[in-house]
């Protein structure tokens, strides 16, 4: 894949970039290196305002960044906006929060008596270098996401962004840097994904974080553990969104048509199954088909545009092969179901929705990665469970109920890492983040993912 910027919402690439030599990673690599020993010492008060700088800037940034992105990945220009938003937010609050979710442990005085003890705690230290193999759908806060904590916690990033979003990879580099970080601390590799073995293999890698599908997850988890390397996996998702009978189905449907949408579809937390009680089914069908009706699809810097073309001619096609076999096989496409008119240039995919969803067909089992629903009807939530846990992907999911014995199953039985009533599934940095089944494994954000690259050490005196 050459490392370019082309507008898919023209389908023209833009600019192309030479990706970097052995020689060039070698330098990125021993920078990396040397950086973390002193580092790794700092103290969270220096840490902290390094990150909040990077805030602010990124705050004076947003308009030009947002267009960046734009450019390369497709999404709205208010998306991009508020996208680099919630990235200043999350370093704002891992900057104010590292210290106290890393400070020391120390367990039960009687336990430590029983370890033949007089004192003991555990102390979280930095990993060290950490690799994260990014993907192109958030390219900004899928990467803030890692490196604030990382960076917070005393380890330091090479990036190794999607082959499309090469501009907004390197702006990363270049804000940690103008914000005062050694350039050792925080790096962006221009460079395909034939390289990372090499890279992940070095010695002074000490870990992998990868955002994308699961063939590339699948990849570096094996590299890494043939290695014994620490990996968090965050893959695909294909979230369930349950509506029962106690629902409200207005509030129900119109936020579904958000869920699945937001960022055209390419979310891995976008609700894409549509799971809903036979009694309010067919009232939450026509109001959602309507919503999904009356977005504007369109280019992605007019500022009334709701859905933008999507990030690739690839992404394009494989969602439209998906729809053809349902179709094919059977399926109803209530709305959408084939290519915008008008909008040939650019990579664009009509809002879709489809009923007469069979187990045989792909799209049962496979990631719609655009703005297309599936909705099945289910006669309990017995089935809806059932329907809900059918699939490889457990990332989160959605429940419209106002029952609490309903809400208490839901939180019990979902294959999930995330339950969310009657709202949508959105990240949050307090919350923790990721999946079970082939969506991952690991956690990202809060506690839990600041933790995640830490060595987590027994310190005990006798
Ligand atoms: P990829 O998984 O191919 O890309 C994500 C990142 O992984 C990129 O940096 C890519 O580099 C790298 N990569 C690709 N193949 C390998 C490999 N074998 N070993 C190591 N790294 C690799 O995602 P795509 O863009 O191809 O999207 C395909 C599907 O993946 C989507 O339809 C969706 O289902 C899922 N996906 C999920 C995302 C999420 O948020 N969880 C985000 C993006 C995709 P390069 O760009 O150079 O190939």
């Amino acid at each position: 894949m050459p490392i370019a910027t082309v507008n898919p919402a023209t389908g023209e690439t833009e600019r192309t970039f030479e990706p970097l030599g052995s020689q060039e990673i070698e330098e990125c690599l021993a920078r990396a290196g040397a950086t973390f020993e002193h580092f790794r010492t700092t103290p969270f008060a220096e840490r902290a305002a390094l990150l909040r700088r990077a805030a602010d800037l990124l705050d004076e940034d947003t308009d030009d960044i947002a267009r960046t992105i734009t450019t390369e990945m497709g999404k709205p220009l208010a998306a991009a906006r508020a996208e680099a938003g919630k990235c200043a937010k999350t370093m704002r609050w891992y900057a104010e929060h590292a210290e106290g979710l890393l400070a020391d442990e120390h367990p039960d005085q009687g336990d430590v008596r029983d370890s033949g003890g007089a004192r003991a705690f555990v102390r979280y230290r930095p990993l060290g270098v950490v690799l994260a193999v990014m993907p192109w759908n958030f390219p900004l806060w899928q990467v803030v996401r890692f490196a604030a904590p990382a960076l917070m916690a005393g380890n330091v990033g090479l990036l190794k962004h999607a082959s499309n979003v090469p501009q907004t990879a390197l702006y990363l580099a270049d804000l940690f840097r103008r914000a005062g970080y050694d350039e050792g601390c925080f790096q962006t590799l221009l460079v395909g994904s034939g390289a990372i073995e090499d890279i992940l293999r070095d010695p002074r890698v000490a870990a992998a974080t990868l955002t994308g599908s699961e063939g590339a997850g699948r990849s570096v988890a094996a590299i890494a553990g043939d290695e014994i390397k620490k990996t968090v996996l965050e893959l695909g998702g294909s979230d369930p969104y349950l509506v029962l009978p106690s629902a409200d189905v207005d509030a129900a449907a119109r936020t579904a048509v958000t869920a699945r949408v937001q960022n055209a579809g390419q979310s891995c937390i976008a609700a894409k199954r549509f799971i809903v009680h036979t009694q309010v089914y067919d009232a939450f069908l026509e109001r959602f088909a309507a919503g999904m009706r009356e977005l504007t699809v369109g280019d992605p810097k007019d500022e009334g545009t709701d859905v933008g073309p999507l990030s690739s001619e690839q992404g394009r096609d494989d969602l439209e092969e998906l729809v053809d076999d349902a179709v094919r096989h059977g399926a109803t496409a209530v709305c959408g179901g084939q290519r915008p008119k008008g909008l040939e240039r650019g990579f664009y995919y009509e809002p879709t929705v489809l009923t007469g969803i069979t187990p045989g067909m792909r799209i049962h089992r496979e990631e719609t990665f655009g703005p297309v629903a599936t909705v099945y009807r289910v006669a309990d939530l017995d089935e809806a469970l059932a329907v809900a846990n059918d699939t490889s992907f457990g990332l989160s999911s959605n429940v419209w109920t106002r029952d609490e014995a309903e809400q208490d199953r839901c939180v019990r039985d979902l294959q999930a890492g995330g339950v969310y009533f009657n709202g949508m599934t959105a990240s949050h940095p307090a919350f923790p983040f990721g999946g079970v089944k082939r969506s991952g494994y690991g956690r990202e954000l809060s506690g839990h993912g600041i933790k995640e690259f830490c060595n987590t050490t027994t310190v005990w005196h006798g």
